[in-house]
Parts: C-alpha cells; sequence; structure tokens
C-alpha cells in the first residue's frame, strides 16, 4: 500500500486553511515515471517491476523536498505549512487575494481593465514552496509533481467550479505549448496540472481546444505592453476539436501552472470566448502577488 500523507496545514501563521490528503507525494524522479503502467493489467511483469525494480530506484534517487532539499519527503510539512493559500475573499473577478473592496463586484486592481474571463481563481500566492513546485514541474522535468499540485489546489479549484453554470457541461483545457517546446520538454505542464485536477469530481470532461502556433520570446523582460503585442496572434482555437464538444458545454476552465501579469491568460481566454462563444473560467496553480516573471512559453 502507498504511503498517504497530509499534506494540510494544521495551522501555520497566516491560519491558512488545512489542506485536504494527496494519495501519493511526488519527488524526482519518482519511481512511477519508470516501467511499466501501474495497473492491475500491468500482469507478471508490472508485478515484477513493483517488487523488484521500484524499491531499488526509490534507493537510487530518494525524494527531496522541493522547497527545502530534505530527504525522503518530495514536499516536507513545514514547506507545505508554509504555502500560503488565497481563499474565496480573493476578488471574485481577477482573483487578486483579498479581502479587497469591491465596487460592481470588482476590486482595485481590476477596476478599470477589461477581460475576456469570467472569473479568474488560483490556489496559492507564487512565493516559496509554490514557486519551487511551479519551476520543477515545468523546467526540472518532475511530471510527478502535477498530481500533488493539484491534491494541495484542489479546494480552490472546487471553489472555482461551484461557480460556473454546471460541471456536468463544463470542459476543463488548458493553455498551450508550441510543438517545439513540446518536442524539447516532452510535455505540457498546464495539461498535466489541467488532467489531474479534472480527476474529481468523476465524469468533468477535459480536451485540448487550442494550439500553439507561433513561437513567442521570453516574456520575463517584457512591459505588459510588449508582452500583450508578444503574445498575439500566437493562440488558435483547433475547430475539429471543439466541434466534437460544440453544443455539449456551457462552460469552459482554462488551466495553467502561474498566472504573473494574466498577459497569457487574457489572450488564450480571448481566443477561446470568440471561437466557442461560452464563458471561460481560469485558474492557475499559484498567482505572483507583486512579482513581474510571466513563466509559461
Ligand atoms: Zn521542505
Ligand atoms: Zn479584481
Amino acid at each position: 500500500m502507498k504511503p498517504t500523507f497530509l499534506t494540510g496545514c494544521a495551522g501555520s501563521a497566516k491560519g491558512v486553511p488545512r489542506l485536504p490528503a494527496v494519495e501519493r507525494p511526488a519527488g524526482r524522479p519518482h519511481p512511477e515515471d519508470f516501467g511499466p503502467p501501474r495497473t492491475q493489467e500491468g500482469g507478471l511483469f508490472g508485478r515484477w517491476w513493483t517488487t523488484l525494480v521500484d524499491p531499488l530506484l526509490s534507493v537510487l534517487f530518494p525524494p527531496r523536498c522541493v522547497g527545502c532539499g530534505d530527504f525522503e519527503t518530495h514536499l516536507c510539512d513545514k514547506c507545505r505549512d508554509a504555502l500560503e493559500s488565497i481563499g474565496p475573499e480573493a476578488c471574485p473577478r481577477c482573483g487578486e487575494p483579498g479581502p479587497r473592496p469591491l465596487l460592481g463586484g470588482r476590486c482595485s486592481a481590476c477596476l478599470g481593465t477589461e477581460v475576456s474571463y469570467v472569473r479568474a481563481r488560483s490556489a496559492f500566492v507564487h512565493s516559496g514552496a509554490a514557486q519551487r513546485l511551479v519551476l520543477e514541474l515545468k523546467s526540472g522535468g518532475q511530471k510527478v509533481l502535477a498530481r500533488t499540485m493539484a491534491g494541495l489546489a484542489r479546494p480552490a479549484f472546487a471553489d472555482l467550479l461551484a461557480s460556473t453554470p454546471g460541471v456536468a457541461e463544463t470542459l476543463v483545457t488548458w493553455v498551450p505549448s508550441h510543438p517545439a517546446v513540446l518536442r524539447r520538454r516532452g510535455y505540457n505542464q498546464a495539461e498535466l496540472l489541467a488532467r489531474e485536477l479534472a480527476a474529481e469530481p468523476p465524469g468533468l470532461a477535459t480536451a485540448g481546444l487550442l494550439e500553439k502556433r507561433v513561437p513567442t520570446r521570453e516574456q520575463k523582460a517584457l512591459d505588459k505592453a510588449a508582452r500583450q503585442s508578444n503574445l498575439r496572434g500566437a493562440f488558435s482555437l483547433v475547430r475539429r476539436a471543439w466541434a466534437a464538444r460544440e453544443g455539449q458545454l456551457r462552460a469552459l476552465v482554462l488551466v495553467d501552472d502561474v498566472l504573473t501579469t494574466g498577459a497569457t491568460v487574457e489572450e488564450v481566454a480571448k481566443v477561446l470566448t470568440e471561437g466557442t462563444r461560452l464563458p471561460v473560467y481560469v485558474f492557475t496553480f499559484s498567482r505572483a502577488v507583486s512579482g513581474r516573471e510571466e513563466t509559461h512559453d
């Protein structure tokens, strides 16, 4: 039986609410990244691998905390408790952490801004271990972190889903990567997160509705206007994927790993709403509150 550990904070100084249990901790690399699928259908070879090879891999690649580097765990209690949750009191429109005074459903951060999505919601402030998780998932090759991150973010994701017209008619999609990046990295971190998040509630639909045909420059060094023009025209709706769903849905949830200036999710949400005429809800694992780094490419 695989170990279960609590990802909840028992009560940090910031009063972060207790988080749910995650079935399997993440790590670098995790034995489940190797070998045959861990299913009952794995057969003799799968059982042999699980019995003999997994323990060996655990010794060769002992898990380390992404926050502090401690051995034997992928996210230690201390680093997990230090994650700064963004609660439901955040701005109901742009997701800026709150509580914040609202005017017509808008906070001071989004009062004068038009956006293409109905609501943006993030689970954690993009700092400390949350930032490390995003970085290791994206650039450290640790695909296995997606499951742990989804487990940590689930309460915030459920809060966003509750504001959609109905889970049965909601589809979860993600910010796409350019094919050259996909070839280099081997995966899209936003897709991994979206698929893990959509595992609950069961039956929540997922599909890649978008593609990124135009490569974009690194966003880091660009100001807001330059970021927007850098992204303009980069994304497009995959007509075939949308045609298979058209008429069955009432809302879309767009998932990304981190929201910084919001330029990426705004551009993608605009393409989605123009192409589908459906309301778009944005969900990210973390949100930069005072930082300026744009990490999706
Ligand atoms: Zn730690
Ligand atoms: Zn706002």
